[in-house]
């Protein structure tokens, strides 16, 4: 369980912290391990650097209506950077003064930054994605074959950072068409020569790309009585999964790709990797000097917390 309190709006009202103030907005966010990551490398970089030594991590329940006033709030009250979860991402891409040019095409932003002129959102997702694909499976997007499930906002900034790095190919499959027909149409212009197409979960065509890199940006497995989010044996043998969600730690998809011999690797390190970017982001200091102590923290905190 963290040290970390979960404040509310009317903590902020009575803000008065002279420090330099982070936070994490979410719905629900009990259960968040990002202040846990955080607060560990801040005081990390504190004990070598004096200019961290009043900087910390905050977490606040804050319901979808609220979050323009606490965007608001957040800047009165002087706070210099904050994370935004489930299910804000979305929702403040329209309410920044700014969205950073990679942001753009994903149309959600993870991270904000106070400038003078107001919010500027940037999405550390789809970094956080490639760097842990690359630690935990030794995979590079650029030149993969990748075969995305999901067209929800994880899904979507998977797919922007596969373009942008110069996939292959991307084969999406999706439950629900209609959300799968909108993210392939706002991936069309991003595409250029690199094959995108779509396809149903419960029917992989048979002409999908063998040893493809899978990726699961559903929800599903985040509950025991989840289904399969596909048949990893209808595929033609892929030849490594990567789950985003990581508590479990094992989900039954991730089960299945053990059991065929594939490789694979739960989200855990996408998390810690999106974190230490959006430090960068507000500190100056590289993503890859505080990533391994978010990684400790994390794994610590995860005894018993979850998402
Ligand atoms: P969204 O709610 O935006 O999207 C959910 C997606 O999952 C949709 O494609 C939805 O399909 C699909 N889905 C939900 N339930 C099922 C089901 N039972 N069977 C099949 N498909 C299902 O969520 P996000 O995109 O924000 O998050 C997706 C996952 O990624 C979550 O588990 C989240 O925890 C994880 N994540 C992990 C991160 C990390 O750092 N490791 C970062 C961000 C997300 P449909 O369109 O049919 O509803």
């Amino acid at each position: 369980m963290s040290a970390d309190p979960v404040l509310t709006l009317s903590d902020l009202a009575t803000w008065s912290r002279p420090g330099t103030s982070l936070a994490v907005l979410g719905h629900p966010i009990k259960h968040s391990i990002s202040p846990a990551m955080h607060n560990a490398a801040l005081a990390g970089l504190a004990r070598r650097d004096p200019r961290f030594a009043d900087w910390r991590y905050f977490r606040f329940e804050v319901p979808p209506d609220d979050l323009p006033g606490a965007l608001g709030l957040l800047r009165e009250r002087g706070f210099h950077g904050v994370n935004l979860t489930v299910p804000h991402k979305i929702l403040a891409f329209g309410r920044v003064a700014e969205v950073d040019a990679a942001a753009r095409p994903v149309g959600a932003v993870n991270t904000l930054r106070a400038e003078p002129e107001g919010w500027r959102g940037f999405n550390t997702d789809g970094y956080g994605l490639a760097a842990a694909i690359r630690e935990n499976l030794g995979w590079d997007l650029r030149g993969a074959d990748v075969i995305l499930l999901g067209a929800g906002g994880a899904a979507r900034g998977a797919a922007v950072e596969c373009l942008q790095r110069g996939c292959a190919s991307l084969a999406i499959a999706n439950r629900t068409p209609e959300n799968l027909a909108v993210l392939l149409a706002d991936l069309a212009p991003l595409a250029g020569a690199i094959p995108v197409r779509g396809f149903s979960p419960a029917a992989p065509p048979a002409d999908l790309p063998a040893h493809a890199l899978v990726i699961n940006a559903t929800s599903a497995g985040l509950r025991d009585s989840d289904p399969l989010p596909i048949d990893l044996a209808a595929l033609h043998r892929p030849a490594a999964v990567f789950d985003m969600i990581y508590n479990p730690p094992e989900t039954p998809l991730l089960a299945v790709a053990g059991r065929l011999g594939v490789a694979r690797a739960n989200g855990l390190a996408m998390l810690v990797h999106q974190g230490a970017k959006a430090l960068e982001i507000w500190s100056g200091v590289p993503a890859a000097e505080t990533a391994p102590t978010m990684a400790a923290a994390a794994q610590a905190a995860l005894g018993g917390a979850g998402r």
